[in-house]
């Protein structure tokens, strides 16, 4: 097969369509274009239909006893949001006090902050070295004031899976709320509501093959009913939770792209670790001083985050130009800022910004990996011959005892 370039490297950021989710939504774009709150007719009816019987399937996705228990949101962002914030006003009365985790995903952190502004507590746990959370500190976290724990199932930079199942014991045991950010691994890596005690988890369409901006939150409505405040006022959409015409035909994509991560994803999950493994293969065969940044088995089987010491992330990616991968590096207006998910697990400066982040998905191939591989060992090897520190480190000298002078 001959490749097609440029190469897409980088699912953590999106994913491409699967067709047979742009199959299942066309008819809705067209002759079933009904508003799904139409009570009155055959066009309000079928909408209705297609988004409950979407719902169904959302729903056994994660294993919720119910479609009812799904509020369907314009993706994760929003429903991160939701739940923090709905969440948190609801039970304003109980407490105050919210835990997350240093690696969360920003709209669960920035929600953090706005709440903070409002006079919400919030307990940042740092992960380990290892980009895992360890569930005694999300224990000794907990106050008779916190209301809500917020963890994600897996992180979008690194890859690390959390260990959802022993803190949703806890939260379980302390009647504490656990909201999951399971956007990374659902369909990846066994996420199931019931059995590991989760309350209210947020989805997003556009990272499992579906549409982009269409998600979903889970909202446990039994053993314990959890209760939100809705943070969008207007027609009292998803029984009340959120109100705003439903998006019909990426719904139904949402719900195609489910139906497959529930038939596939087992067996896709297994191809992806195989590619990823040949990648990973591959650079420590060829390169010396590259660093796998984050757990080595408990993590998405297609992520691959990696430190190239010596070469800057940013340079890298300019020299393999038709390969879209991610950089360890945030561009802010003004500056380039190391990965905060990198940082906060330890990696000084240099290796965050050294790092790159490769997300393989359903449609790359093995004849993808090995140019990847090969093009990436080379362009590595050819920026180290031009780097000066790389020169002193070959030759025996401890960089980081370098006392810089400026003149
Ligand atoms: C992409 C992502 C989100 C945001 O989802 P959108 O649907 O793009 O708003 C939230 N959390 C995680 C972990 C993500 O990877």
């Amino acid at each position: 097969m001959t490749l097609k370039f440029p190469i897409y490297m980088d699912n953590h950021a999106t994913t491409p369509l699967d067709p047979r989710v742009l199959e299942a939504m066309l008819p809705y774009f067209s002759e079933h274009f009904g508003n799904a709150a139409s009570r009155t007719h055959a066009f309000g009816w079928r909408a209705e239909a297609a988004v409950d019987d979407a719902r169904d399937t959302i729903a056994q996705l994660i294993n919720a006893e119910s479609g009812k228990e799904i509020v369907f949101t314009s993706g994760a962002t929003e429903s991160d949001n939701l739940a923090l914030k709905g969440v948190a006003e609801y039970y304003q009365g109980k407490g105050n006090h919210i835990v997350t985790t240093t690696i969360e995903h920003k709209a669960v952190l920035d929600s953090c902050k706005r709440l903070e502004k409002q006079g919400c507590t919030v307990t940042y746990v740092p992960a380990g070295k290892d980009g895992i959370v360890d569930p005694d500190d999300i224990k000794k976290a907990l106050t008779d004031k916190t209301i809500l724990v917020s963890i994600m199932l897996a992180n979008n930079e690194v890859g690390t899976i959390q260990p959802i199942d022993e803190i949703g014991k806890i939260t379980r045991e302390k009647g504490v709320l656990l909201h999951v950010d399971a956007v990374q691994g659902i369909g990846k890596t066994p996420f199931d509501v019931r059995a590991m005690n989760v309350d209210l988890a947020s989805l997003s369409a556009h990272k499992i093959y579906g549409p982009k901006g269409v998600g979903a939150l889970y909202v446990r409505r039994s053993k314990p009913r959890v209760r939100l405040v809705a943070q969008m006022d207007g027609g009292g959409h998803e029984r009340g939770n959120r109100s705003g015409t439903l998006n019909v035909p990426s719904i139904v994509g949402f719900a195609k792209a489910s139906e497959i991560l529930i038939q596939e994803g087992a067996a896709e999950a297994e191809k992806l670790r195989g590619l990823r493994e040949r990648l990973w293969k591959k650079f420590q065969r060829e390169l010396d001083q590259v660093i796998l940044n984050g757990h080595p088995e408990q993590r998405l089987p297609g992520n691959l985050n990696v430190s190239f010491a010596f070469v800057e992330g940013e340079g890298l990616m300019m020299a393999i130009k038709d390969v879209a991968v991610s950089s360890g590096s945030a561009c802010t207006s003004s500056s380039l800022e190391p990965s905060y998910v990198l940082r906060s697990m330890g990696l000084d400066e240099d290796m965050a910004h050294s790092s790159i982040r490769f997300g393989l998905g359903r449609f790359n191939t093995e004849e993808e990996v090995d140019y990847v591989g090969d093009l990436v060992t080379g362009k590595v090897k050819k920026l180290r011959d031009m780097s000066p520190l790389w020169e002193m480190h070959q030759q025996g000298i401890d960089i980081k005892s370098i006392q810089w002078v400026a003149h």
